[in-house]
């Protein structure tokens, strides 16, 4: 099978002009004619996946985060992307990237978030306006974050409990408790406090996201309760969801999930 099939099978899930304006999603590295070893699917095609994949003897490593985002001018190994970009081509291994085009479609990142959480009634929260998505004119199905219920209605530390316990949480940074029920919650994977605004137009008790700053936990007011629960550890599902999406395609296929734990921030308690 040919690296092309692949991709084509991703982006009919996820098309690639769903993708963010500022994003680079698409084939980084590699030539879409090359014939497929085997697929490593991970969230940062960082060098160690790189060579975790040249061991399985895969020669696609599909990622959600872009290890490209700016043009490189040089390729020296002077960073990470550099020594990154060397080892894959070097190694003859492709880089495809599956970005924010798989955060806007509704069964895409955020709805593994919600799945964990055993949310129903899942909605896009922001869904997308820009009329230049031809394939698909129902713009509730594309779109940034979810906005979704709870099955029964829960108190906040109960909730923030399990939150923590689903996705295997050291620690969460909130803003102050509201003593409110939590009935209705938001989540965006990855730096989502660009939807905060969105989440509470839509009447969310709760807001989980990742990359907070400081300053950003004040637009709170008081009125919904922000959930900063990690960037990593926010699309820690969106392997497997790559995973079932490739197996659901190419059943006999060898599809892999990387075992290095990308994740950059680490928490000394
Ligand atoms: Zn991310």
């Amino acid at each position: 099978m040919r690296i092309n099939e692949i991709i084509q099978a991703l982006e009919q899930v996820a098309p690639i002009a769903y993708q963010e304006s500022y994003d680079n999603s698409g084939l980084i590295l590699g030539d879409p004619n090359w014939q497929c070893t085997g697929v490593l699917c991970c969230l940062d095609s960082t060098e160690a996946v790189i060579l975790e994949a040249k061991a399985a003897g895969c020669n696609l490593v599909i990622a959600h985060h872009p290890i490209i985002f700016n043009g490189i001018k040089q390729l020296n190994g002077k960073n990470y992307v550099e020594k990154t970009v060397i080892t894959a081509i070097k190694n003859d291994i492709a880089i495809y990237a599956i970005h924010t085009n798989l955060d806007n479609i509704i069964l895409g990142v955020c709805n593994s978030m919600a799945n964990k959480l055993g949310l129903i009634h899942k909605k896009i929260l922001a869904p997308k306006s820009n009329t230049s998505f031809t394939e698909n004119n129902d713009n509730q199905t594309v779109g940034s974050g979810l906005i979704a219920e709870l099955p029964e209605p829960m108190e906040e530390i109960g909730f923030l409990q399990m939150v923590q316990t689903s996705f295997n949480l050291r620690v969460i940074r909130h803003t102050v408790l509201l003593n409110k029920t939590i009935r209705k919650v938001a989540l965006c994977g990855g730096a989502g406090s660009f939807l905060l605004k969105n989440a509470m137009a839509a009447g969310a008790d709760v807001f989980i996201s990742a990359d907070f700053k400081y300053h950003e936990f004040f637009d709170a007011e008081e009125r919904i309760l922000i959930a900063d629960i990690g960037h990593w550890e926010s699309e820690q599902f969106t392997v497997g969801l790559l995973i079932d999406i490739l197996q659901a395609k190419f059943p006999t296929f060898a599809v892999l999930k990387s075992v290095i734990k990308t994740n950059p921030v680490n928490y000394f308690l």
